[in-house]
């Protein structure tokens, strides 16, 4: 059985992890060990099946709780070999041992436990930011988030993905008229920026989502309203769907069809 759970979502931290019981993989850790420990022990999971970290980008609220559980744990932490290049200092500031830091290459798949791991790029202002493939059990997860845009190769990906966390960041109108200072506006809704709500249902009829559940993440607090996006996504998907709020947890188990 493969569960999976959003520990946590939007500005202040993001979170995510995939377990089959035994053994545990996270994707980004915005949190401190104390408040990562109470989100993972609400879905049962234990911290010591952790046996690794998959990072999007070095944006603190997604990796801001990084340096110490590999600090205090020694667990390995799987960053893209551009970020590892481009964000050389705000990776210097997570103080993430030597020894528990891993390079990975987008494309190209490796393991962990009974894992399977893949990483692609995506377009943000964050030196080789990715998105994530997560296998386990023939059973396929998908992170996209912290995406200006989406691309043919992240669309053929969310047509195989059983279970899809997508971004949608913005409504357009919300962030055109609400308080962001125009070069803001500019940086959120720009190539290397974020998905709107707009992008993101684009994206599943793109990609002709047909999987089991899609949760919609990384909302955000000013420019985004959780309700109007569950009307929007109502009108819009015939697949079930979550749009997850601000520091909210939401857990689910992949269903063996
Ligand atoms: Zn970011
Ligand atoms: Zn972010």
């Amino acid at each position: 059985m493969v569960q999976y759970a959003v520990l946590g979502t939007g500005s202040n931290g993001n979170s995510y992890v995939f377990s089959d019981g035994t053994t545990s993989i996270l994707v980004d850790q915005g949190y401190s060990v104390v408040e990562l420990g109470r989100r993972l022990s609400s879905f049962g999971i234990e911290f010591s099946s952790i046996a690794g970290v998959c990072v999007t980008h070095l944006h603190p609220d997604h990796a801001k709780g990084l340096g110490t559980i590999a600090r205090k744990f020694g667990i390995p932490i799987y960053i893209h070999e551009v970020a590892q290049e481009k964000e050389a200092e705000a990776l210097s500031r997570l103080s993430i041992p030597q020894h528990c830091l891993r390079s990975v290459k987008a494309d190209v798949p490796f393991t962990i436990g009974p894992f399977t791991l893949g990483c692609f790029l995506t377009s943000h202002d964050s030196g080789g930011s990715v998105g994530w493939n997560i296998g386990l059990d023939n059973k396929k997860m998908m992170i996209l988030t912290d995406t200006g845009c989406f691309s043919s190769q992240q669309c053929a990906f969310a047509t195989e993905a059983d279970v899809l966390f997508l971004e949608a960041n913005y409504d357009e109108k919300m962030l055109n008229s609400g308080p962001y200072p125009f070069f803001l506006k500019k940086r959120v809704s720009g190539e290397f920026g974020h998905l709107s709500n707009n992008q993101a249902i684009e994206f599943l009829g793109s990609s002709r989502f047909h999987g089991q559940h899609v949760y919609f993440i990384h909302l955000s607090d000013i420019n985004n309203n959780p309700s109007l996006l569950e009307d929007f996504a109502g009108q819009n998907l015939s697949v079930p769907f979550t749009v997850c709020e601000k520091g909210k947890c939401y857990g689910g188990n992949v269903e063996q069809l």
